[in-house]
């Protein structure tokens, strides 16, 4: 017998619910289907960039849109410690290591690029022991190290493709605790996907890539695998990437202006993308 999927919309408040929001949201509930459960998950633990103003604001523009989690909501910024304590064990397994680079030193040593055109860190301060008194370390993991724990570079099961090949050895030694929220993105999201029994992820296709680092830390944790389902992001008229930045319509400007909830999320900009999917 399979179980009913678990889903999840998992924004950051780092600015007000737009139309890629909603584009989001309703593939991840649609992916529930009729016998699963859709949650909301608040990823807030870049303090220098979201708000509780924001994270008020997208619980109110959600529920008015009819999208809410149907389980409380789980806000990131309240577990630090049960990420703190997956830090700990992969340090005591010895896969990770502080790095005290600079973005300057590493972008004048490094030549090669990771999948997601991030760059690659050239293990420096691994290879030379290195500690600088003063500086703040970021964490890393040895992906070396990790792989050959793991005897293979995981793969991901992409729902309509079947198998995708994992490239984690191309990104190098990534980043699991910044310098300044001491935690990171690839490590929350993963963590809390396996706390949060979610079986299907649902995410847009600029998170595509980060799939592969996402499999290193489950299998290193021996946390479940979940299904992944990358959509398509939402564009402009012209076919071009839509973004905060170049006038993605924000849901409250268009509650200002009338439209009502339905409309909003039958938009068409939202359907578009959501027939693309
Ligand atoms: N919080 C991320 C974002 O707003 C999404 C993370 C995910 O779905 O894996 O882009």
């Amino acid at each position: 017998m399979t179980l009913p999927p678990v889903t999840r919309f998992a924004p950051s408040p780092t600015g007000f619910l737009h139309l890629g929001h909603v584009v989001s949201a309703l593939h991840a509930r649609a992916s529930a289907g009729q016998g699963g459960r859709f949650l909301v998950r608040i990823e807030d633990i870049d303090t220098a960039r979201c708000t509780s103003a924001f994270t008020a604001a997208l619980g109110e523009d959600l529920q008015w849109l009819g999208l809410w989690s149907q389980e409380p909501v789980r806000q990131q910024s309240r577990h630090l410690a049960e990420y703190t304590h997956v830090l700990t064990e992969l340090r005591n397994r010895e896969l990770l290591y502080p790095c005290f680079c600079t973005r300057a030193e590493i972008a004048a040593a490094s030549t090669s690029y990771a999948p997601d055109g991030s760059i690659v860190y050239p293990g420096t301060c691994f290879r030379d022991g290195r500690s600088i008194s003063g500086r703040v370390p970021v964490w890393r993991l040895n992906m070396q190290r990790a792989l050959n724990e793991l005897q293979e570079v995981p793969s991901w099961y992409e729902v309509g493709q079947g198998r995708i090949s994992g490239r984690a050895d191309e990104f190098g030694d990534v980043v699991l605790a910044r310098r300044d929220t001491g935690v990171s993105y690839h490590l929350c999201v993963t963590h809390d996907d396996a706390q949060q029994g979610v079986t299907c992820v649902t995410r847009g296709r600029d998170l595509y890539d980060a799939t592969s680092i996402h499999r290193v830390l489950q299998c290193l944790m021996k946390w479940p695998e979940p299904h992944y389902r990358h959509h398509a992001l939402i564009k402009d008229e012209g076919g071009r990437k839509l973004s905060k930045r170049n006038g993605v319509e924000g849901i409250r400007t268009l509650r200002a202006a009338g439209w009502t909830a339905e409309q909003v999320l039958a938009h068409p900009l939202v359907l578009r993308a959501l027939a693309e999917s």
